[in-house]
């Protein structure tokens, strides 16, 4: 799927801008603070309904005014889609084809998108969060089912660990409304995990072939993903959800004690291994940084899987921080595939890597 267009009412320091892109490369070019994040920033919040720079929409919006407008064309397979959001100050409303949607959940997947920014290179060696964070958002984008267990399982998460707290202050007792939230937190829990398990799988595949390719045949990598809970390995969805409940239950005294929830995916990690060894602990920064470009480029091609079309990437100054054999194998899986933005200070960090000459667009003060 391509980008056609994009047109931005009030978002960021764009008042008014329409854009034309090309199908493949598109560089953004501009000094520092003129937009070049901005219009990444746009573009993904048109994806998935969400900043990845905040969770407060109205940084979005224009200085002094009420609503910002994000209006694209999509080309897919199936024709041109036409996605519309609009962000203001007391919420969000989106619309596929015109037609507005009651959920985010039936907007989100429209369009695809992978971003990679030089924060991303820091996959491996930093915290947990981010890890999470990395798959629920790739994740979601294409699997509604999954956005939909996991907006229910943090709401249920939510309720029980305000009822923990209740219950380690002495403040209630009562412990049948506790058993009802851990039943429903281990179901959503435990499709999670099924279901996180089986896109690791996928990726892995992926990423195993790229980092063998930049790596020269040197290094077999392999992802593990590290639950709180015991023994996840080779259970069905049904058996994880029992798995979850019962060792909810056998932990109960010590959450109660502690007045939060201690086990479940919002408490897991991915492990990365290079030989068989934990590249956060053992790898060193280029091992580090490798794995983690591995992995961004490997969910290109698990979305081309899930979804039957190519997503977009967007790469926010990241060519400046790879060296010459990386940006070669960057350039070259996604060249002629996947529709890409990138910025750049200016244009002689780019081209010496583009077989085809790419559309340019240069930025000044949200213009
Ligand atoms: P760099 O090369 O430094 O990364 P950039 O071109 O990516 O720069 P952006 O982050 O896209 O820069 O744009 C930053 C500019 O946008 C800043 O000058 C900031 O003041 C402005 N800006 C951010 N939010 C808003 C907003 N809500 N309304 C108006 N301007 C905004
Ligand atoms: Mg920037």
């Amino acid at each position: 799927m391509f980008l056609k267009s994009l047109d931005l009412k009030n978002y960021r320091n764009y008042s008014s801008c329409s854009l034309e892109f090309s199908p493949g490369i598109n560089v953004l070019l501009g000094r520092n603070a003129q937009g070049k994040t901005n219009l990444l920033e746009a573009i993904y919040v048109l994806a998935t309904a969400r900043s990845h720079r905040t969770a407060n929409d109205r940084e979005l919006i224009y200085f002094g005014e009420d609503q910002a407008d994000i209006k694209g064309s999509v080309s897919r397979h199936t024709g041109t889609l036409p996605l519309e959001l609009q962000l203001g100050k007391h919420g969000k409303k989106a619309r596929v084809n015109h037609l507005e949607q009651a959920k985010l959940s039936q907007y989100i997947g429209q369009l695809n998108v992978i971003l990679f920014a030089p924060e991303d290179l820091a996959l491996v060696k930093g915290n947990p969060t981010g890890r999470r964070r990395f798959i629920d958002m790739e994740f979601g984008q294409i699997a509604p089912r999954y956005l939909h267990n996991l907006t229910q399982y943090r709401d249920v998460l939510k309720q029980r660990n305000r009822y923990l707290k209740l219950l380690s202050t002495h403040q209630t007792t009562d412990k049948v409304f506790l058993d009802v939230l851990s039943e429903q937190l281990a179901a959503f829990g435990g499709s999670i995990i099924a279901q996180r398990l089986e896109f690791l799988q996928e990726l892995e595949k992926y990423a195993q072939e790229l980092h063998l390719a930049i790596t020269q045949g040197a290094e077999k990598l392999t992802l593990t993903y590290d639950s709180k809970l015991k023994d996840v390995l080779g259970h069905s969805e049904q058996e994880l959800q029992q798995l979850m409940y019962q060792q909810l239950k056998g932990q109960l005294q010590k959450e109660i004690f502690q007045g939060t929830t201690l086990f479940g995916p919002h408490r897991d990690d991915i492990k990365f291994l290079i030989n068989g060894k934990n590249v956060q602990t053992f790898g060193s920064q280029g091992q580090q940084r490798t794995t983690a470009l591995s992995v961004k480029l490997a969910e290109i091609d698990v979305m081309k899987e899930q979804t039957g079309e190519y997503p977009l990437l967007l790469l926010d100054d990241v060519l400046s921080e790879l060296d010459g054999q990386r940006q070669t194998h960057l350039l070259k899986t996604i060249q002629n595939k996947v529709q890409t933005f990138l910025t750049a200070p200016a244009m002689n960090d780019v081209a010496k890597n583009l077989i085809k000459a790419p559309r340019i667009f240069t930025i000044e003060n949200g213009h």
